[in-house]
């Protein structure tokens, strides 16, 4: 089964609790967790009058294809109460296939790696966490080298959500 990377982010609600429960879905819906990053708190990127998101990021195992993991996303967002709203605008969540293994898709509606990956710090931090070595299929770079390069452009408060976020990790692995 493919490796695959999936980001996460909340900046409505209870955000941390948004994201264990699109974990806890998705794990439902039969994707298998296989690592969970801390959670980072991150200032909005492109609609910057917004609160804060907090981010965090999986890595799973799953035999659906990648449009059918999108699907299952995209049901997963409406579960939890997404509505369709403004490009970069709040939500509840918001889930991203980053990586599904080496594969390059590019549809018009699915773009795997996501095409912002490389420069959004709320993406590449909780990844190199969870996988520094993983190599962008397109630009050939390591997650950590990605990570090297990149300025730094937002802050970060991890204390909070790192303790939930540890408290779950634990529950979903050890199933
Ligand atoms: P967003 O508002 O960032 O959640 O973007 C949602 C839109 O991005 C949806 O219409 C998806 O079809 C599209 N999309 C393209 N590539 C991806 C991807 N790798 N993961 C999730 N959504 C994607």
């Amino acid at each position: 089964m493919p490796t695959i990377y999936i980001g996460i982010g909340s900046n409505i609600g209870s955000r941390e609790a948004n994201c264990i429960k699109a974990v806890e879905i998705l794990r439902e819906k039969g994707i298998i967790i296989k690592k969970a990053s801390s959670m980072y708190e991150t200032e909005p990127w492109g609609l910057k009058d917004q609160p804060k998101f907090i981010n965090m990021a999986i890595e799973t195992e799953t035999e659906l294809s990648p449009e059918w993991l999108l699907v299952v996303t995209q049901e997963a967002e409406r579960e939890m109460g997404r509505q369709s709203i403004a490009k970069w605008g709040p939500r509840v969540i918001d889930l991203d296939i980053l990586f599904y293994g080496d594969m390059i898709v590019e549809m018009e509606r699915l773009k795997i790696p996501h095409p912002l990956l490389c420069e959004r710090d709320f993406v590449i931090l909780p990844l190199s966490e969870i996988s520094p070595d993983k190599v962008h299929p397109v630009s050939k770079k390591s997650i950590s080298q990605i990570a090297a390069i990149k300025k730094p452009t937002s802050a970060f408060s991890t204390q909070k959500g790192m303790k939930m976020s540890l408290r779950a990790r634990r529950a979903w692995q050890s199933r």
